[in-house]
């Protein structure tokens, strides 16, 4: 089942998705009323990977989140990724970059917070917001950022040679979802301060940002670095989804507890 489920939702290369045609309220025959247990359990499970993650020296994990405002990366975080250990579990968010980070090239301020050995990074946003909001609102030359593809593809082939799992998940929620997800914002007195008035005229730009993320889908899911599309509108599909395709990536990875040290098996602490 859960095979199913991650191999429905992978992107595959040169597949050429179309979001249009992507329903985000699909569930697949997931049934609501079991969602919490059945998540519950897929966090129990992902604890148990990430502590033989810790424990050994198998490799890293590499998780991105993206997704246009509103589609749920906040709630991915809070009700997924809180399974892991904060000890081995670094999340990073990238915003608007510093001067700093702009002095640099765009994947400089990544590169630093890819995970350690042992360790898991989630990245909310990430290097790929340099060929969505960048090419959206054209901060650099299009023969600048249409060259970004192939060099994040490179980048990423490096890290997954270089011991790094990598996971990328996209939430795909619909028009409708996100206009009531901003006025919800607008409305309720503990949501405001997640709203600013540059949310609106983001949303003006839907398509361009769908034909961004598409072309994104596209050309950057490859087998070392896999894109999932995860329908969002329904926000306990999203977190089963993202939940069960990361059990899976950290089962294939064949995580195992190192082997107990000389003379250690059988000794009695008097
Ligand atoms: P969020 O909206 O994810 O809760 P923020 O309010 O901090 O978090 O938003 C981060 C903002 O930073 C987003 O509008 C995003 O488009 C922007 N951003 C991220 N990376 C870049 C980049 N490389 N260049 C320009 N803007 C970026």
């Amino acid at each position: 089942m859960t095979e199913r489920l991650r191999e429905r939702l992978l992107v595959k290369p040169g597949a050429r998705p179309q979001l249009a045609s992507i329903d985000p309220r699909e569930t697949f025959g997931r049934e609501r009323a079991s969602a919490e247990g059945d998540l519950q359990a897929l966090r129990t499970r992902l604890e148990e990977l990430q502590d033989r993650l810790w424990a050994g020296d198998g490799g890293a994990l590499l998780v991105v989140l993206q997704g246009i405002d509103t589609s749920g990366k906040d709630g991915t975080l809070r009700h997924v990724m809180t399974a892991f250990n904060p000890q081995g579990c670094t999340v990073t968010l990238f915003g608007v970059p510093t001067p700093q980070e702009l002095a640099h090239d765009y994947l400089w301020r990544v590169h630093q917070h890819t995970p350690a050995r042992g360790t898991v990074s989630v990245f909310d946003r990430s290097h790929y917001e340099d060929v969505l909001v960048v090419r959206v609102h054209e901060l650099v030359p299009k023969e600048v950022w249409s060259r970004r593809y192939d060099q994040i593809n490179r980048f990423e082939e490096h890290l997954a040679a270089n011991g790094t799992t990598i996971v990328k998940f996209f939430l795909h929620i619909s028009r409708e979802e996100q206009r009531e997800r901003l006025q919800a914002r607008i409305d309720t007195p503990e949501k405001r301060w997640k709203f600013r008035l540059g949310d609106l005229d983001e949303r003006k730009r839907w398509d361009e940002y769908m034909a961004a993320y598409e072309e994104v889908l596209d050309r950057c899911s490859t087998e070392g670095a896999p894109w999932y599309i995860i329908p969002a509108d329904r926000k306990w599909f999203r977190n089963l989804a993202v939940a069960e395709i990361l059990v899976a990536t950290l089962d294939e990875m064949g995580l195992s507890y190192p082997p107990a040290g000389e003379g250690i098996v059988g000794l009695v602490v008097e």
